[in-house]
């Protein structure tokens, strides 16, 4: 079916009886460094959340873009919401499609500090036996493609792999010309060890650009390969979903 906000509640109604899952985008507004716009995260999200606009048995429902990027906060125009803040959102945005009888979703999330507020609300949700949602951060689908593409080379944030699926997304956002910049400032991964402590709370305490790895090692072509697997990921995600009975993938009352 097409997007839910560009449907009527008399045409939702209807084309709602044949869906069985929500997908639903998630991100953040957040600094990517010099090169990448700073909605990277909720733009890649949302450009594969569309992938599944038409399927009958799915519906898109609309990005949320702001997310939990506190610790971005020392650069210009990150925004921010606290994580319970976000967790109690994503809960009732999902709270209202199990209402209008869609119970299942996947959560495409494009920021990986939103993680944990994403597992909180599914289990909560699947505890109060309201929805199953599975929250899916599109690069944990990739499964090796990233060593294929870049080799050993760091990655973590706004680094080559991001790059690269925005000059697949949206390449008339990224700088290229700034990427060079972006990569000299950028820090080998993403946070600070000492002795097997992790002292990088903020990004600005351990990269200068905001960057993460080797940017300038993106490329469109990587992009299509990163957005295609992702692509075909989702939507074998969805396909499972889908076919699950609701009951099932409640929790189990006893052993
Ligand atoms: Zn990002």
């Amino acid at each position: 079916m097409v997007l839910l906000a560009e449907h009527t509640t008399t045409t939702a109604r209807d084309a709602l009886e044949d869906v069985e899952v929500a997908v639903v985008p998630t991100g953040s507004v957040e600094q990517h460094g010099p090169a990448l716009p700073l909605g990277t995260d909720f733009m890649a999200a949302e450009a594969l959340a569309a992938t599944c606009r038409d399927r009958d048995d799915a519906v898109v429902l609309p990005t949320i873009p702001v997310g939990v990027s506190e610790h971005h906060r020392q650069f210009h125009g990150t925004l921010w919401t606290d994580p319970e803040t976000f967790e109690d959102y994503v809960s009732d945005v999902l709270g209202s499609m199990a209402h209008h009888g869609v119970r299942k979703a996947v959560v495409v999330n494009g920021h990986g500090g939103n993680t944990d507020a994403l597992q909180r609300a599914a289990r909560s949700l699947r505890q109060e036996e309201t929805a199953f949602a599975a929250p899916w951060n599109w690069w944990d689908s990739l499964d090796g493609l990233t060593e294929e593409l870049f080799g050993d080379a760091g990655i973590g944030h706004a680094d080559q792999m991001e790059a690269s699926m925005m000059l697949r997304i949206a390449d008339h956002l990224v700088r290229e010309s700034a990427m060079a910049e972006a990569e000299a400032g950028a820090s080998d991964a993403w946070g600070e060890g000492v002795h097997g402590a992790n002292v990088g709370f903020d990004t600005i305490d351990f990269s200068d650009s905001g960057a993460v790895g080797e940017p300038t090692l993106a490329t469109r072509e990587a992009g299509d390969r990163l957005f295609q697997t992702a692509e075909e990921e989702l939507a074998a995600l969805v396909d499972w979903l889908g076919e699950q009975p609701f009951e099932d993938l409640l929790p189990a009352d006893h052993r």
